[in-house]
């Protein structure tokens, strides 16, 4: 996927713009948001599963190289091949090579971020290997021209029903349906062909058990078991936090993950697939295949950046994240937007080549609220804003403004002056609106709305009065 992360801010306020985005993003919080607060009072303690799924994650990561190490060697007891990719372009070559020396000619695709990261339907395409996206999203996006994904669990969020009957109509040359389960019977009569055509499988992986050298796959079309049951060869591809090292684990943070994503208590699908097809097996790949991708993963390990690796990739941080709501996922410019792309897009591709994501936040705190697995979103967002400041990577304007604001924060008088000053200044400008519609240097705000007067006194005023007031 091409990187555009530098170009947030203007990427953002073409789609706070517009209309219609802005009314398919309402899905956000009358489905997943509602559906997640639903789905938890189910759990008799949530707080107490959190904390496990912390624990076993943590366990993992610590460990990343012995659970590794035990993965591919019970994957490998089990007749699979396990490989290993430094980077995205080496995995690429590795998932193109399985296939030539199987003589694959077409391959079909279930919804992985990893396969994003790496640009696998391209390297496919270029090697002459037809691949077809089975997930119900994500194949509505590729015959929309390799348009990319918005969201990692539901990545046409940002499309209502009429444009996806527009695109069907068009690209299928059938009549105009607009019924949701008509339009998924179409693309299932559609996919149906390419599945029984398919001579390869390509998954990601949502855990990888480690004392069984399994994979663990959820979905909720069914469309993983097609991908991995009928083409001969079924390749993994993903990335090496992966590994958990038991199956107790992944029930463990199943009671989480689709609950926090979609607010299911379980998933209509889960597949745990475990080494290839046996003699007396009907169904299943004779040949399987771990691709482990580390692409900056590892990099993490030891930094104030290594509980990021514990996501379970549930999505629900950017469905509960105020900004992500109003821009939607295409404005990040790579493939995790929201709080957890924020902060792991500059670990990914440098932090020079994402320079306002980190920025991308109210620091409202409500992403690290709802992580399943407690991730410090907020803490790690305010981290690279620190790297970006030392490094000298933000705009010199914003220097300035802090360095005056460092100037005056360690002079406690001067601050009360200036504050004073400020705050009678500001509240004339607002005139008898009490708005300020012009603002020299915060255009950004005043460009889109009107700036509230503030009331003419500081907060330490306030304070005073109010303490008066109670008699103290
Ligand atoms: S950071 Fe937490 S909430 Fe966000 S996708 Fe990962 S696990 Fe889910």
């Amino acid at each position: 996927m091409q990187i555009k992360s530098m170009h947030f801010v203007e990427r953002a306020g073409r789609r706070l713009n517009d209309q219609r985005l802005q009314r398919n993003l309402t899905k956000l919080s009358t489905k997943f948001v509602t559906g997640r607060a639903v789905a938890l009072t189910q759990l008799d303690d949530f707080e107490a599963v959190r904390d496990a799924a912390v624990e076993r994650r943590n366990r993992s990561i610590d460990n990343l190289d012995l659970w590794l190490e035990k993965f591919e060697r019970e994957a490998t007891r089990r007749g699979a091949t396990v490989l290993w990719a430094e980077n995205a372009a080496e995995a690429g070559r590795l998932v193109v090579k399985i296939a030539e020396e199987h003589d694959v000619k077409s391959v079909v695709k279930t919804k992985s971020m990893v396969t994003e990261e790496i640009n696998l339907n391209r390297a496919l395409r270029r090697a002459g290997i037809r691949s077809v996206e089975t997930d119900l999203g994500e194949y509505i996006l590729q015959i929309n021209g390799n348009e990319p994904p918005s969201h990692i669990i539901a990545p046409v969020v940002h499309k209502d029903k009429e444009q996806i009957a527009d695109l069907f109509s068009r690209v299928h040359k059938r009549p105009r349906l607009t019924e949701i389960s008509a339009l998924a019977g179409e693309a299932r009569e559609v996919l149906r062909a390419k599945f029984l055509a398919a001579d390869m499988g390509v998954t990601g992986a949502n855990f990888l058990v480690a004392e069984t050298g399994s994979v663990a796959l959820v979905t909720n079309e069914g469309n993983e078991g097609m991908c991995t049951l009928l083409p001969k060869v079924h390749v993994v591809v993903t990335g090496v936090e992966k590994v958990v090292p038991t199956l107790e684990d992944v029930a463990t943070l199943m009671r989480l993950l689709p609950r926090s994503a979609t607010g299911q208590s379980i998933s209509n699908y889960f597949s745990l697939l475990t080494g290839i097809k046996g003699r007396a097996e009907r169904d299943g790949a004779r040949h399987m295949y771990f691709v482990l991708i580390d692409a900056g993963r590892t990099q993490l390990l030891g930094t104030d950046f290594q509980e990021m690796l514990r996501c379970i990739r549930c999505g629900a941080c950017m469905n509960h994240c105020p900004v992500y709501q109003k821009v939607g996922g295409h404005a990040y410019g790579w493939v995790y937007p929201g709080p957890m792309g924020s902060v792991l897009t500059p670990n990914f591709i440098g932090l020079e080549n994402a320079l306002d994501l980190p920025q991308a936040s109210t620091l409202c705190g409500e992403c690290s609220v709802v992580c399943p697995v407690k991730i410090p979103l907020p803490g790690m967002l305010r981290k690279l804003r620190e790297k970006q400041l030392a490094e000298g990577l933000r705009p010199w304007r914003e220097r300035t403004a802090l360095r005056i604001f460092r100037f005056f924060s360690v002079r406690p008088r001067l601050y009360r002056i200036a504050a004073r000053m400020a705050s009678s200044t500001l509240r004339r400008m607002g005139g008898r609106r009490h708005m300020i519609s012009r603002l020299p240097g915060l255009s950004g705000w005043t460009n889109t709305r009107d700036f509230p007067v503030p009331s003419g006194k500081t907060f330490r005023d306030l304070y005073r009065a109010t303490l008066r007031a109670r008699g103290r």
